[in-house]
């Protein structure tokens, strides 16, 4: 049995995706969650080592030269995010199987490096309606925003198809029945 295997979950903002990561990962004890490195400040409650390893921008240019990740990408102007290979190496360790919450770019990338070894997985928000009125629910954004996100959301929904599978989020519980049972035959198969 390969047990250097990956899930890779990407989602244009508001689908949805976090929501799914997290209940995938209570559901299936042999997956362990991908921590990436950032140079964004925590927000909140976030710490050290549990959402993210926090960096400032120069000790991340600093990893990006000594080659320290497998993808990286500025995914909001000034805010860098990438996969640490060490990451990669301490989760295989312990036998399991590796899942990334990643954007869209950074996604396409995991699944041409790992190729079979890989199930990447889209989340879509049902419709740009639907999206709006999720954002706009959330209160977090001012209607610039939204409008920003809805814009990025659009161009990234056109990458869909380069994915293994879509889960259109249009009822959470049937996104979760469904990503639960691609995982399944994902991680039975050897
Ligand atoms: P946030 O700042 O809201 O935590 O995350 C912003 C975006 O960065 C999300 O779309 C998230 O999936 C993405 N992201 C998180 N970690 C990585 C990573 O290691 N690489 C890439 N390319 N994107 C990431």
């Amino acid at each position: 049995m390969n047990n250097r295997k990956v899930i890779i979950f990407s989602a244009p903002s508001g689908a949805g995706k976090s929501t799914i990561v997290g209940k995938m990962l209570e559901r299936f004890p042999q997956l362990e969650f991908s921590i990436s490195a950032t140079s964004r400040a925590p927000r909140g409650n976030e710490t050290n080592g549990k959402e993210y390893y926090f960096f400032d921008t120069s000790a991340f240019r600093k990893m990006i030269s000594e080659n320290a990740f497998v993808e990286y990408e500025e995914v909001y102007p000034g805010s860098y995010y990438g996969t640490l290979r060490s990451e990669l190496e301490r989760i295989w360790a312990k036998g399991k199987t590796i899942v990334f919450d990643i954007d869209v770019k950074g996604g396409m990338n995991l699944k041409r490096i790992f190729g079979q070894d890989a199930l990447s997985i889209f989340i879509m928000a049902p419709s740009v309606e639907e999206l709006r009125r999720r954002l706009l629910a959330r209160g977090t954004d001012s209607p610039e925003s939204i409008e920003k996100r809805i814009a990025k959301a659009e161009e990234e929904n056109s990458f869909s198809g380069k994915f293994d599978a879509i889960i259109v989020n249009d009822c959470l519980d049937r996104a979760i029945s469904e990503t639960a049972g691609k995982i399944g035959e994902f991680i039975g198969k050897s």
